[in-house]
């Protein structure tokens, strides 16, 4: 079995992913407080407000229009480097997947390998220097190795969630050689990166919606 991405389906993920971010506000400032400016939450919380603010807009797009417009809008309305990077990688994502009402999961692979390999062209970053590509990455890549393998989907998506949790959890040990943490005068070691934990919730939820997805499908087939 394989599965498709509609623009209904990835909004779906984002209600999850913004309610996600929502109830983490203490828990996300005080980690970017530890090693940063303290703003990633308000930065990465007033994206996803503002698209969902654009929802009803955004579900009546095609994939790529919509990847196109929620890169526009984070790059408008978040702060910070998470604004450049996250509205940098969506409009990337959008490019490459051009005009079509749903994606297969070959695509949401390539999509999410896409986003990561424009951050760290952007950022001039690499997996390994304790920021929110060290989440992105290794979710990318679990994602296109398991597709490679023919691994089914129930686990495949759980493979992608883990893999982005883990490497969130792998940044604690990391010192910093992108972003503010750099700053610190032990490059904060000891400390997870904010933007690698917020970047794992998004993978989390992303999966989850598309095994809520894959799941109901299964149940009503
Ligand atoms: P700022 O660092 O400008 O205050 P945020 O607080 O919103 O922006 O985001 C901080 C996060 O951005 C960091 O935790 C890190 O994950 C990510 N980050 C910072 N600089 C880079 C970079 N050059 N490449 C990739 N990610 C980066
Ligand atoms: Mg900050």
């Amino acid at each position: 079995m394989s599965f498709s991405v509609t623009p209904h389906d990835y909004m779906d993920f984002i209600k999850r992913a913004a309610a996600r971010i929502e109830e983490d506000r203490e828990y996300i400032t005080a980690l970017d407080a530890a090693t940063g400016d303290g703003d990633h939450w308000a930065n990465i919380n007033l994206g996803f407000e503002q698209l969902l603010k654009a929802e009803a807009e955004l579900r009546e797009m095609n994939m790529g229009a919509m990847f196109k417009k929620i890169g526009m809008i984070m790059m408008s309305k978040i702060g910070g480097s998470s604004g450049i990077l996250y509205g940098g990688a969506y409009q990337a994502a959008g490019r490459s997947i051009g005009d079509k009402p749903a994606i297969s999961e070959e695509e949401l692979a390539l999509a999410l390998e896409t986003m990561a390999g424009d951050m760290m062209r952007r950022g001039q970053a690499q997996p390994g220097f304790k920021t929110m590509i060290d989440a992105l990455y290794p979710a990318a890549e679990t994602f296109k190795q398991c597709l490679a393998d023919g691994v089914n989907d129930i686990t495949t998506l759980n493979r992608v969630k883990e893999a982005a949790k883990a490497g969130a959890e792998a940044t604690r040990d990391m010192e910093a050689v992108k972003g503010r943490a750099t700053y610190q005068a032990n490059k904060g070691v000891g400390h997870l990166d904010p933007g690698a934990v917020t970047m794992a919730y998004q993978v989390e939820c992303l999966c989850d919606t598309l095994l809520d997805k894959l799941q109901k499908d299964q149940a009503g087939a």
